[in-house]
Order: structure tokens, then C-alpha cells, then sequence
């Protein structure tokens, strides 16, 4: 399927403002959220709505976008696209590198507000994905593989950008600071900003000849296999994070971070309560085993499991089976319960025989279903 402009799919137009732009993305984001949409295809919009937000939203990758459309960012344009595109199909893109701040934080409780303002070499960006699981990997944890597109520290020149690492020394303009003093004059003001060294781009060293493999830049971009241990007690909507995962800073800072959010399977199975740790399973058994409350062997997220049928069951009792739910949390060994929703089926057909001794019940039975009319 082609892929959608990123100007419609937000609903804003190429001269909207980044206020415009922001405003419709938490507006769709809001109302795609998986943990607050759960229509059929709420998901996907979810996702798209991050894709066109993280480009839209993102002065270098919007003038890309705008030159080149989808192409800029097919994953062999450098560093542009890192983030995008490769990775396996449990894994999709909720920003590539973005970093979502002020627009998450009433989204995800603050969770990816802790940005710090303070002076030096920034930090690498953050990288956002979404894993979706299986109720069994939700419970039980489960190790994810992915490809990223990452921006690396380069290997040839750790870093440092030259071709010599005797040739480095410190900049002259900043004396190594990265940052340097600029006046400027507002109204009748002289006003003192600190911004980052123009000679160096922050770094604070110079040299005469630049690294080969990365040009200078210290960084490279890498195609990556990335392991993701995913704990047991995750909940749907929930962020995991892997500090210092993310991309290289391109300032020799900190590596950015790789937050996951986590996202379930659609499952005809398996029903979530919400606020509950209780996980609800459905499951149908005979009509024989219903009249004559036999026992059953039911397989769970734990694997098969005994389950005596109450006498009298009903299609839609809940049966509970203790400590097979929900973890209440990553830490905890403590479990909700499993509630085994009963549905009775009926067989489409019957043989001759069978028909002969349901005829013979019949006739024998005087059961008569419960009624209410008013
Ligand atoms: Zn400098
Ligand atoms: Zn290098």
C-alpha cells in the first residue's frame, strides 16, 4: 500500500505553523491511542499520526520531506532516515529519533520529560518504537530483535572526527568549551548568549584532516541488530526504557535513549479489564460437558490446566482459575486471576444415532428454559 502524504494524514498544510502542526498531532494522537481507541484500525492511524508528527515536526526532515517526499527517508539517505524503515514486522516506528517531549508528556504521564537543559555537548536522540505482544510475552517477558537505523560513535576514529588522533588539539575560539559569548543588542540592552562554537560545532577540539570513514563527524550511521530483553508484568501503553540505546550524540555527548512502548496483539482469545490485573479467557465447551459438569482440560498462558464445569454452567459465567492472570507489575511475583469465560456450544449436526437418544431425552426431560417476560 502506498504510503500516505504525512500533510494529509495530519490534516494541515504545507504553510501551517509548527504550533498547527503540533496542536493536530495531539489531537490524533489522543484520539488513536491504543489505550483509548480500541476500534479496529485505531492502531495503525496511531502509528501513521507518530510517522508524519516525527518528520512534519522536525525542521531538517520536514525540508527533506518537502524536497523529496517519502524517498528522503527510504532508509539510504544517511542519517535523515535513521530510524525508519528495516525493522521487524512486531516493530513499528513511533518517531524515529525524535524527540516528543512536551507533546508525550500528557500522553505518557510525563514519562519522557526528563530532559534536562543543562550546558555541553547534547545528548544523542532518543529513539521511539512499539513492540506489540503476545498475551504470553505480556505475561511472561520475551527477548525482541530489531534492525535500527542508529547513529554510532565512528569505530575507525572513536569519535574524535580526525584522521590522526595526534592531530587533534583544542579549539581556538572556545578554548574546548564547545560554547562561546555572543553580545547582542536588544533594544537599548547589550545581551549576553551563550550558544554552541560555530569553529567546532560544539566539540571543542580541531584538527587538520578529517576522518575518512566519517567525514569528520565522528559519528557514523550503522545498521544494527538491537536485542530488547522485555521483562515479565509489562501492561499494554506502558514505556520500557533501555537508557543510552538510543543514537550517538553528534556532540561526543551521551547516547540517547530507546523507549518501547508496549502494545498488545488483537486476540479473540484474551480479554484485558481495565485497572484489574484479572485477565479473562474465553473458551467453549461441549454441551455435554455443561450438563454433566465433567471436568476439562483447558490450555492457559501457563499451559493445560484442570477445570471442573459447576453443574448448571452458563454461557458467559466466569470460572476462576487463582494466580494465572496479569503480574501486577515487573518486580512483583504477584498474579490476578484468570477468569475462564464459559460459552456452550451446540453441534451444527448430529449422527442418527445421537438423534435417536436426544429424541429419547426428550421426551424423558421436562426441562423448560427460564423465561421473563413482562
Ligand atoms: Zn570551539
Ligand atoms: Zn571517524
Amino acid at each position: 500500500m502506498a504510503k500516505r502524504d504525512y500533510y494529509e494524514v495530519l490534516g494541515v498544510s504545507k504553510t501551517s505553523t509548527e504550533q498547527e502542526i503540533k496542536s493536530a498531532y495531539r489531537k490524533l494522537a489522543k484520539k488513536y491511542h491504543p489505550d483509548m481507541n480500541k476500534e479496529s484500525g485505531a492502531e495503525e492511524k496511531f502509528k501513521e499520526v507518530n510517522e508524519a508528527a516525527s518528520v512534519l515536526l522536525d525542521a531538517d526532515k520536514k525540508a527533506k520531506y518537502d524536497q523529496f517526499g517519502h524517498a528522503a527517508f527510504d532508509g539510504s539517505s544517511g542519517f535523515g532516515g535513521s530510524g525508519f524503515g528495516g525493522f521487524e514486522d512486531f516493530f513499528s516506528n513511533m518517531g524515529g529519533g525524535m524527540d516528543f517531549g512536551d507533546i508525550f508528556s500528557d500522553l505518557f504521564g510525563g514519562g519522557r520529560s526528563g530532559r534536562s537543559s543543562r550546558r555541553g555537548p547534547s545528548k544523542g536522540q532518543d529513539i521511539g518504537l512499539e513492540a506489540t505482544l503476545t498475551f504470553k510475552e505480556l505475561v511472561f517477558g520475551v527477548n525482541k530483535k530489531t534492525i535500527l537505523n542508529l547513529v554510532k560513535t565512528c569505530a575507525k576514529c572513536d569519535g574524535a572526527g580526525a584522521e590522526n588522533p595526534s592531530d587533534v588539539h583544542t579549539c581556538t575560539k572556545c578554548n574546548g568549551a564547545g560554547q562561546i559569548i555572543v553580545n547582542k543588542q536588544m533594544g537599548p540592552f547589550q545581551v549576553q548568549n551563550q550558544v554552541t562554537c560555530d569553529k567546532c560545532n560544539g566539540v571543542g577540539k580541531e584538527f587538520k584532516s578529517k576522518c575518512k570513514s566519517c567525514h569528520g563527524k565522528g559519528v557514523e550511521s550503522k545498521r544494527e541488530e538491537v536485542e530488547i530483553p522485555l521483562p515479565k508484568g509489562l501492561w499494554p501503553g506502558q514505556q520500557f526504557v533501555m537508557r543510552g540505546k538510543g543514537h550517538a550524540s553528534l556532540e561526543g555527548g551521551i547516547p540517547g535513549d530507546l523507549y518501547i512502548t508496549i502494545g498488545i496483539v488483537k486476540s479473540d482469545v484474551f480479554e484485558l479489564i481495565p485497572n484489574s490485573n484479572d485477565l479473562i479467557m474465553n473458551y467453549n465447551i461441549s454441551y455435554l460437558d455443561a450438563i454433566l459438569g465433567n471436568e476439562v482440560i483447558i490450555k492457559t498462558l501457563d499451559g493445560p490446566v484442570r477445570l471442573k464445569i459447576p453443574k448448571g454452567v452458563h454461557s458467559g459465567q466466569l470460572i476462576k482459575v487463582h494466580d494465572k492472570g496479569l503480574y501486577k507489575n515487573q518486580t512483583s511475583d504477584k498474579r490476578g486471576d484468570l477468569l475462564i469465560k464459559i460459552s456452550i456450544s451446540v453441534p451444527t449436526s448430529v449422527s442418527k444415532e445421537e438423534k435417536k437418544i436426544l429424541k429419547e431425552l426428550e421426551e424423558l426431560s421436562n426441562f423448560e428454559p427460564k423465561n421473563i417476560i413482562d
